[in-house]
C-alpha cells in the first residue's frame, strides 16, 4: 500500500495506519490521519487499473484496512515490542539473516486453506526471537488480512490456573487458541516442567497439528546440548547442583519432554537465532559471558 515517496504520508509512511505504544497495555493500530478520504480512490473504494486498452475497477486496498488493524489489535502484541516489523529488525549475526528468511517465507507462502509448517526460534535471550515473533503475526494480519494470536507459555498457564476459581475450564481458555490460524508461543521451556504443564501444551499444540494449523515458537533452550561456560564466582560444579545452576543450558527436549518435543519436530522447522556469541567473545578478548 506504499505510496509514492513524493506524497507518502510523514506519520505512516504510506502505511495507511500507525502502531501505538502504550506501556502496559497490548500493542494497538489505528488508521492514520491520511486516510480519512482515501487518497488512492477518493473514499470510493474502487481503483481503475489498466487492462489492455480499457480499464476495469478493483477494489482498493483502502476497504481492507479498518478490517486488517482490527486483526492487529486481536494479537495481544506485548508493549515493548509494539513496532517489531520485518523492517525494523536489526541483523547482526548470519542466524539472523537466516531467521529472517525463514520467517518472511512463513509469512508470504501462508494460505488459510493448506497446512503451513510453522518454526521454532532458539537462542539466548535478547537474541531478537519475540520480535521475529512479533513481525510475523504483524505482516500476516496487516498486509494478507491473516487472524493471528500471541501468548506468553507461562501467561497462558497462569491464566488457566486462574480459570479453576472462576470456575473457568481450561478448555474455555484455550479454545480461541485452538481456531486462530496462526498461533505464537514465546518463553517455551520456562514452565517448571510438571507432567499437567505439559499435558495442557500437548492438548494445544496436537489439536492445532491436527486441524493443519500453524504454531510458531520461541525459546530461549537450544535444540543442541551446550557446553556449560566456566563463570567465575561460581562454586565448583558437584553433580547434585549442576542441575539447579545450568538449568538454563538445558535442551529443549529435557525442558518439554520427548512426547512435546517429539511433536515440535512434526510441526516445525527449528532455526538457532544466536547473536555471535563466541565471535564477540573472540573480538573483545574477554572470557566473560555476553547477556544480550
Ligand atoms: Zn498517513
Ligand atoms: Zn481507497
Amino acid at each position: 500500500m506504499a505510496d509514492t515517496p513524493q506524497t507518502a504520508c510523514p506519520e505512516c509512511v504510506g502505511a495507511g495506519y500507525v502502531v501505538d505504544q502504550v506501556l502496559g497495555a497490548p500493542a494497538r493500530a489505528r488508521r492514520c490521519a491520511c486516510q480519512a478520504t482515501c487518497p488512492r480512490c477518493g473514499g470510493s473504494g474502487y481503483l481503475l487499473v489498466p487492462a489492455g486498452s480499457s480499464a476495469v475497477a478493483q477494489p482498493c486496498a483502502c476497504r481492507y484496512l479498518d478490517e486488517r488493524i482490527g486483526l492487529f489489535n486481536q494479537i495481544g502484541i506485548p508493549a515493548a515490542v509494539a513496532r517489531a516489523s520485518f523492517e525494523t529488525f536489526k541483523i547482526w549475526s548470519p542466524d539472523h539473516t537466516r531467521a529472517r528468511s525463514v520467517a518472511e517465507e512463513f509469512a508470504r507462502k501462508f494460505r488459510k486453506d493448506a497446512p503451513t509448517r510453522g518454526f521454532l526460534l532458539y537462542g539466548t535471550p535478547g537474541a531478537g526471537k519475540t520480535h521475529l515473533l512479533v513481525a510475523t503475526l504483524r505482516w500476516l494480519a496487516l498486509e494478507k488480512g491473516v487472524a493471528g494470536r500471541y501468548v506468553e507459555f507461562m501467561l497462558l498457564l497462569s491464566e488457566i490456573k486462574a480459570g479453576f476459581d472462576q470456575n473457568r475450564s481450561p478448555m474455555e481458555i484455550l479454545r480461541p487458541l485452538l481456531a486462530v490460524p496462526v498461533l505464537a508461543i514465546d518463553e517455551l521451556g520456562k514452565e517448571r516442567g510438571t507432567e499437567w504443564e505439559r499435558s495442557m501444551l500437548d492438548e494445544l499444540i496436537s489439536r492445532r497439528f491436527n486441524s493443519g494449523l500453524a504454531t510458531l515458537f520461541a525459546t530461549n533452550y537450544f535444540v543442541e546440548a551446550r557446553p556449560v561456560p566456566e563463570r567465575p564466582g561460581r562454586a565448583v560444579n558437584t553433580k547434585s547442583s549442576a542441575f539447579q545452576a545450568d538449568a538454563e543450558f538445558m535442551t529443549l527436549a529435557q525442558r518439554v519432554g520427548d512426547r512435546v518435543y517429539s511433536r515440535l519436530n512434526e510441526m516445525c522447522t527449528f532455526v538457532r537465532v544466536d547473536p555471535g556469541i563466541d565471535a564477540r567473545k573472540d573480538r573483545q578478548g574477554s572470557g566473560s559471558f555476553w547477556n544480550g
